[in-house]
């Protein structure tokens, strides 16, 4: 049985606490939320902290909320409360489709968003679905805090720009109007990571794309983006000509790498068919034509 490395624990009750102990022990400590990640990491002697720092007692760092134009999420907050959240799926779509597909209800009553995100997996779905949205992120630090972009947020696999002494408070998702949300992903299994994924979120003006964001996991693409296919789309009318060059383009420009879960080809495939079935799924939303409910 592999079991961790000693560990000393700690417990914060307050961001602000818990930033002290981070400053305290960088960068020994490490946060402990759900525990899904980290845990696993410990026992492969991948990850090997002295300290874990607690944070579930933190009472207000769990919600999801309307602030204005935007809707905040909690890092605390967990799997299950975005895909039970109706404001989240009221105004984006795509979260639902996305937390309903991640792992299996264990893990999504436990597992938190922040931590998904902080994880930094290069197959994680949700930092596909914040990347289409173009989110942001809300990071404490001994200074004070800072905003990211959700397409800043990943410097490569397993890294973040989260700072050792620092944590992630936030995720804010800009709420506008005409817009259209989707997520697809394939995997070998029900709860099982992504073979490859897409998300969609789509902003119209009188038929035509006014803004697009297109995230993709799992296929390597660069913070979680299809930048080349986003650009393309910008002013197209919102149809399937325009869909399907913007699917090829997705295709071409992402990096997958063969592994146990299929070839390159079959990975690029899979883009280039996901980008074009979240995009028309996405403006079917944003027109009221129906939800049509993908598959999970
Ligand atoms: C069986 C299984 C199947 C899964 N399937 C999927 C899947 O299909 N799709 C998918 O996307 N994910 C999947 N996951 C990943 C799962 O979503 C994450 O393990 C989980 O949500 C991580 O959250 P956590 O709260 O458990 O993080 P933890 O394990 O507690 O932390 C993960 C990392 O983030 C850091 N951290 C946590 N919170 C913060 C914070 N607020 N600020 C700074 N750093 C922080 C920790 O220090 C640690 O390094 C799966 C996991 C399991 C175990």
């Amino acid at each position: 049985m592999q079991v961790p490395a000693q560990v000393e624990y700690e417990k914060a009750t307050s961001v602000g606490q818990a930033l002290s102990l981070l400053a305290r022990y960088a960068p020994a400590g490490r946060i402990l939320a759900g525990g899904h990640s980290l845990i696993p990491m410990m026992k492969l002697r991948l990850a090997q902290p002295e300290v874990l720092i607690d944070i579930n007692g933190i009472a207000g760092l769990r919600y999801i909320s309307r602030s204005g134009h935007e809707l905040r999420i909690g890092a605390l907050a967990r799997h299950a409360d975005l895909l039970s959240s109706e404001l989240a799926g009221q105004h984006f779509t795509i979260l639902h489709d996305a937390e309903r597909v991640i792992a299996d209800p264990v893990v999504r009553q436990w597992g938190t968003i922040g931590g998904s995100l902080c994880q930094a997996d290069p197959s994680e779905d949700l930092s596909a679905a914040f990347a289409a949205l173009k989110g942001s992120m809300i990071i404490h630090g001994p200074g004070g805090s800072r905003e990211v972009p959700a397409r800043a947020f990943h410097t490569g696999p397993y890294e973040t720009v989260v700072g050792p002494a620092e944590m992630l408070t936030e995720i804010r998702l800009p709420v506008r109007r005409d817009t259209g949300s989707a997520y697809l992903k394939v995997c070998r299994r029900a709860g099982d990571w992504p073979i490859g994924a897409a998300g969609a979120a789509i902003w119209l003006a009188d038929g035509r794309i006014a803004d697009v964001g297109i995230g993709l996991t799992a296929v390597g693409a660069a913070h979680f983006v299809a930048a080349e296919a986003e650009e393309f789309l910008r002013g197209q009318p919102a149809g399937e000509e325009a869909f399907a060059r913007a699917g090829e383009i997705a295709a071409a420009h992402c990096n997958p790498v063969a592994d146990q879960r299929g070839p390159v080809e079959y990975k690029r495939h899979l883009v280039g068919e996901l980008t074009v079935r979240v995009l028309r799924l996405a403006v079917r939303r944003a027109l009221g034509l129906g939800s049509m409910e993908p598959a999970s």
